[in-house]
């Protein structure tokens, strides 16, 4: 047995739990008919269901640092990032493929943490590995395929948002920026600090909203916050056809005066900055009509929902600043391929 199928069966042994088989997955109506182990997996599409599907890659060098980031979390997050685009359609993760390229050095005690991290966000969506490939490279790379099912018709794009909805927002938007910022400082075993690493280290997803909103027919467009409220929601306003204004003083923000003193003594973080233009949180950004208001009220975690603003007929984005002046919202949010630093504030 050459050296990558030993590497192919250990990620089965260790995935096991997440390899199986013939039975009905959760609630889904899919059905894994053959799953790790031949050329390709065979399933069974449920009656009445679509699948929505969506590729993620996570690069070393480029969304991570192999030397600073540690296994466990890019285990999670290869995987959670790629299954926040089910959310953000509404639809529930069902299965996954990875490819994951790897150098030698990290097929020991790093490639057993980075499995126990994805376990952990394979356990925590409830998906299941159904393939993929494996390989030797000089840096890691992790793509991951994923999976998921909606009720036909129900999906929620982008392209829906009409003048008048509200325009909401989950969580607390900048925060996996402020833990970026404070691994990039060295901070990342600094115990008091650890509530604000994590946002950046294990984000978490809002599969359940996003398939309460699809399921109630309450959303008229959905995606999640991946690259900056500031670039994501000009995205979401150009596939609608519309434009926004929000009101900076709504945006839920870091408050950056709990943040432990010391380290961080003689810095100033921006929290509206970092939450209009901080990627990665995974958050999800949907838009509802006005009537619906009230029912909103009992939507999973509508403690953590937030009415940032209202789409507008004229297509510009404004932001109604503390004051009541209003200023276009300029996109400074995440942009590989955008050339030298990006400027804050
Ligand atoms: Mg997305």
């Amino acid at each position: 047995m050459d050296s990558e199928d030993k590497l192919v069966e250990r990620i089965a042994r260790s995935m096991s739990e997440f390899i199986s088989s013939s039975k009905p997955i959760g609630r889904s109506s899919s059905i894994l008919e053959l799953g790790v182990g031949d050329d390709s997996a065979v399933v069974r599409p449920g009656a009445g269901h679509d699948w929505t599907l969506s590729s993620d890659a996570f690069l070393e060098g480029v969304h991570f640092l192999g030397d600073v980031h540690p296994a466990d979390s890019v285990g999670y997050k290869a995987l959670v990032r790629a299954a926040s685009d089910l959310a953000a359609m509404g639809a529930t993760p069902r299965f996954f493929l990875m490819t994951l390229a790897i150098p030698m050095i990290r097929t020991g005690a790093w490639l057993n943490r980075f499995l126990q991290g994805m376990k952990r966000a394979a356990r925590m969506l409830d998906i299941r590995l159904v393939g993929g490939d494996t390989t030797k490279f000089p840096l890691v790379m992790a793509s991951m395929t994923v999976i998921g099912e909606v009720a036909r018709g129900t999906e929620i794009r982008r392209g829906g948002a009409r003048p008048g909805d509200l325009i909401y927002v989950t969580g607390t938007l900048g925060a996996a920026e402020l833990g970026l910022e404070l691994v990039k400082q060295g901070h990342l075993r600094r115990k008091n600090l650890q509530k604000w690493i994590r946002p950046h280290l294990y984000p978490r997803t809002r599969i359940q909203l996003g398939a309460w909103l699809a399921r109630k027919r309450l959303a008229t467009s959905m995606m999640d916050l991946s690259d900056g409220l500031s670039t994501d929601l000009p995205r979401l306003c150009k596939a609608s056809g519309v434009g926004a204004r929000l009101r900076s003083k709504d945006i839920p923000q870091l408050d950056i005066a709990k943040i432990p003193r010391g380290p961080t003594r003689n810095q100033r973080f921006d929290a509206l900055a970092m939450a209009l233009h901080g990627g990665e949180d995974y958050e999800l950004l949907f838009t509802v009509p006005a009537r619906h208001l009230k029912k909103m009220q009992r939507a999973p975690g509508f403690r953590a929902l937030r009415a940032i603003g209202i789409i507008t007929a004229d297509r510009s984005i404004l932001l109604e600043n503390s004051d009541g002046t209003l200023s276009r919202l300029r996109s400074r949010g995440w942009d590989p391929f955008r050339k030298g630093r990006r400027k804050r504030g």
